[in-house]
Formats: C-alpha cells, structure tokens, sequence
C-alpha cells in the first residue's frame, strides 16, 4: 500500500482533509489513499510557484536549467523499475508496453526539451529607420509564470512529462495536476527532483478531481499564467469558461474518432497488423487509437476475417506478466461505459464480429475492469458507434469504393486528432494526407513520433500544438526589442 501526498514547496503534505482510494484496475484491489487537494491546497502551490519564479530558479543560468532536466530525465531512468510498476500499477496496461512506451518516453520527454532549448535561435531583423538610419529588432523569451498541467489517465507519466518538460526548460514553475485514477507517477516525479536538487516550488503537484476540485481551482486561480490540458473534448469546453475570466492563454490536446483507412493496394500483413495496433493498444485507451476503420471493398471481406482472427488472439492476463498483451479498462465506471457501448452497437443494428463483451479471468484478476477486443461491421455513417469517441479496444469497419467516397467520410467528424492511410501507391498518400482534416496522418504506420513535430487535433481535437519548437512557443512569452543604431 502507498499513499500519495501532495507536493508543496519541495515538501510531501497532506491536504484538504480529504481523501480518496487508488485502485488497481486489473484486481480491484486498494492500492492506497491519495491525499486530495482543494483550493486552498492549490493556493499554497500556486504561491509556491510563484515565488519560485524569483528565487534561484528564476535567476538560474539557462545551461544549469537545462541540466536539472537533464537530471530529472536521468532520475527517472535510475528508478526505472519503480516508476514502471507504479505506472502498471494504477492503469493496468502490460508491462511490455509501459517498459517500451511509457517510462522511456517520459524521460526522453525532459531530456528532449532541455535540448531544443538549449539550440533555439531567435529572430532579428535589420530595420531601415525613417531618418535614414538602422535599428536591430531582436526577439527575446520569457517564461509565462506558473503554468497548471492538467494530465488525463492514459499515459500518464509520459503525457505530464510532454507538457512538464518544455514548461521548465522555458523557465516557468508548474503545479501539476494528475488525473484521480492515475496519480503515483507524477508524485514519484516529485521525489526525484528532491534527490536531484531542485529547486522548492518549482514542481508541484495537487492530487484531486475536476470540478470543485483540484482541476477547476487550478484553473480559476489568477496567478496561474496558462494551462495546458490533456483530455476529454467537454472537459475542454468547462476548462475554457472557467479560465475565461483570467484570460490565460490554453494549450489544449483533446479527444479523438480517428479514422484508419485501408486501401486494396496495400501490404495486407502490415496493414491488419497496424490497424490491429492502431484499434486495441492500450485498451483502445490511446487518443490516436482507431475507432473508424475504412476497408476498400475488394479486400473487405478479407480484412475483417484477418482482423478477427488477430483480436481473438490477443492475450489478456495480469498486467506484470511478460506475455501479457492486452490490459484492463481505466476503471470501473468507464468499463461501464465501453460496454454501454457495446450494447448500444447491437441496439444500432451492428452486426459484432468478435468480443462485444467481458473475459473470464481467473480469481485475482475477476474484481477487474476487463472487456474484450471488439470488432464491428455493418452501421451507417450516422451511428452513434461511429460518431462518438468511445475510447476502449472497439472499432467499426466499413468497405469503400472510391478515394474521393472515404476522404468525405473520413472528414465528417467533429474530431480532427490523427489518421492512418495504408497504400502501396505513395502519390494517393500524399494525396490523403493533404486531404484528411487532422493533425497528424501517418502514411502505412501508427504512433511513429518525432518528438520534435507539431503535435495537435483540429476542432475538437484540440487547440494548438505542441511538440519542438510549438512547445517552446506555447510556453514563453516574446518579446521584441528594437534598438536604435
Ligand atoms: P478527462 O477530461 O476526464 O480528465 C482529464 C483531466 O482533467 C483529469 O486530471 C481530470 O481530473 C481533469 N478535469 C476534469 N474536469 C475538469 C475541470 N472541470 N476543470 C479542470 N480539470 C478537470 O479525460 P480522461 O478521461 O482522463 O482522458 C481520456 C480523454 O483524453 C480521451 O478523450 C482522450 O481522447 C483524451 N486524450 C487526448 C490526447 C491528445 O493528445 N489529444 C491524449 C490522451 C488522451
């Protein structure tokens, strides 16, 4: 059993008085208390930050900065397993994954960040005055102030880091908000930037939920100069009204309906073992999961049987176990979602070629959130199977005719986060890409990341973007200086 405190000032602490449990989803079982925050915990974190901003944090020279990150990164390696079994821990997922995925990214996170900025160059121009003389205009950056990062529950090391990293390699303080159901990583985070000597209040973290908590305090708090938010599109929309009235500038990355379109030219053994990625990794509990899968119609009927044939095979089983591949749902309430789901695909007519509902597992593992991969066919375009983001391992597969007939599929969704376009004919991909409205498109692959490329959804998939120098950008001020010659 571990409790989680907040983290204050460079100081474990209790909060509110308040408490609530942390829970494994793969068991059931009570990993321990997380202490949860209220507004005026977040006060106290928020004036921590602050008054970070112009103690030795604030004054530090940028290459030391840049090597506590680089500490901090390396931090996170040296306790590499005990990250990896908190990760496992409180999401469930396999240890296959989060070895590969989760904990090595959120330490390429830090590291990476600290070495964008280190090599940023800022503009000048040489500007002809009136008078017939020269001035120098040169940009300047500066950080925010105390940035609030606000983390969903999927990837949760990795997604905080991604925000945390630019945030301090900028300059900024940050109070770190961790979504309820995933909250030990960011705190052993904590411990780590004691043992490396950084500086109090220039990492925080308050535990709690959204609104009337944590969440909704962070975001309302005046000295809090931006937020940047991962998670569910409605989450959004609240965050934006309530940051509304201290005009803080929003970073966010939201939900997704991602399409995955399969052409008949493609490499068939890549394309199923992609798309079989692409719908069931993490659970079906990545944003840039495939909910929508497009098949053109002369090797439909072979997709599906391929695919079918993969989902069944999935090996589900206790998370720490090597062979393991497929994990839990989140927890219990959105296993009750998913398969409110799963009903509604039969209410809709769905024809349910595989799963569609929840695994036998032996003892340990039955108080878990499980449900089974689950492949359907046969819904119209206005489903609400195929309209709503659902975000467990469920996709609906339809067959195409034409390139023209599934760009205008693919682009009918309130969504824009990613898709994938599997052909063998490069020239139709790059006419894809440019025609698919989304962030991201990957061209016969899935969740290939450059670290240092935009990264975003457009409408509501989010606002802006995030990743190299779009980071650095969302988390400093410019400033321009003219000089007169
Ligand atoms: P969520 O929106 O329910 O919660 C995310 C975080 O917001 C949690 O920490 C939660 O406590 C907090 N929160 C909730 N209400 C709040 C409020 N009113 N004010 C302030 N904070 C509030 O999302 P989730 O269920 O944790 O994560 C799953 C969602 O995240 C899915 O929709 C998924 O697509 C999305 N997601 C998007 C990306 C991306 O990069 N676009 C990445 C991962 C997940």
């Amino acid at each position: 059993m571990s409790d989680r405190k907040l983290f204050i000032d460079g100081k474990f602490c209790l909060g509110s008085g308040e408490r609530f449990a942390n829970i494994n989803p793969a068991t059931g079982a009570h990993l321990g208390f997380v202490e949860e925050a209220k507004a005026a915990d977040v006060g106290r974190a928020v004036a921590a930050a602050k008054a970070a901003l112009s103690g030795p944090w604030g004054r530090m020279p940028q290459a030391e900065r840049l090597a506590l990150l680089g500490a901090a990164a390396q931090g996170i390696c040296d306790r590499f397993d005990d990250f990896l079994e908190a990760e496992v821990a409180d999401t469930g997922k396999p240890l296959s994954w989060a070895r590969k995925v989760d904990i090595p990214r959120g330490a390429a996170n830090l590291q990476l960040f600290a070495d964008i900025t280190r090599n940023i160059a800022n503009e000048s121009y040489i500007t002809d005055t009136p008078d017939g003389g020269k001035a120098i205009n040169y940009a300047m950056r500066q950080p925010l102030g105390v940035v609030g990062v606000i983390c969903p529950w999927n990837l949760p090391l990795l997604l905080m880091t991604w925000k945390v990293g630019p945030a301090l390699a900028a300059g900024n303080t940050v109070v770190v908000k961790p979504s309820e159901e995933t909250p030990s990583t960011a705190t052993l985070l904590a411990e780590v930037m004691n043992d490396i000597g950084m500086p109090p209040g220039v990492y925080n973290v308050v535990h709690g939920f959204g609104p009337g908590s944590a969440g909704q305090a962070l975001v309302q708090h005046k000295d809090v100069a931006a937020i940047t938010f991962t998670g569910e599109s409605s989450t959004g929309i609240a965050i934006m009204k309530d940051a509304a009235p201290t005009l803080k500038p929003l970073s966010f990355e939201l939900g997704g309906k991602n399409p995955a379109i399969i052409f008949a030219d493609a490499d068939f053994d890549d394309a199923v073992a992609g798309t079989l990625r692409s719908s069931f990794s993490n659970c079906g509990q990545v944003c840039l999961c495939s909910e929508r899968v497009y098949v053109e119609r002369p090797i439909f009927e072979r997709f599906v049987a391929a695919m079918k044939e993969g989902a069944e095979k999935l090996r589900y089983g206790a998370p720490m176990d090597e062979g393991t591949e497929m994990g839990p749902l989140i927890s219990a309430q959105h296993r009750d979602k998913v398969l409110s789901y799963y009903q509604l695909a039969r209410d809709e007519g769905a024809n349910v070629v595989c799963g569609g509902g929840v695994p036998q597992l032996d003892d340990e593992l039955s108080g878990g959130s499980w449900v089974e991969p689950t492949i359907i066919t046969g819904l119209g375009d206005e489903a609400r199977c195929v309209r709503e983001e659902i975000f467990g391992p469920i996709c609906h597969i339809s067959p195409f005719d034409s390139e023209e007939e599934v760009i205008g599929r693919a682009n009918d969704t309130e969504y824009g986060l990613c898709a994938a376009v599997w052909t063998g004919d490069l020239k139709r991909g790059h006419r894809m890409a440019a025609a698919l409205d989304c962030g991201l498109v990957w061209l016969n692959s899935w969740f290939l990341r450059d670290l240092r490329t935009p990264f975003g959804g457009t409408g509501a998939s989010g606002i802006g973007r995030e990743g190299g120098i779009h980071s650095v950008n969302f988390y400093s001020e410019l400033k321009n200086v003219c000089v007169k010659l």
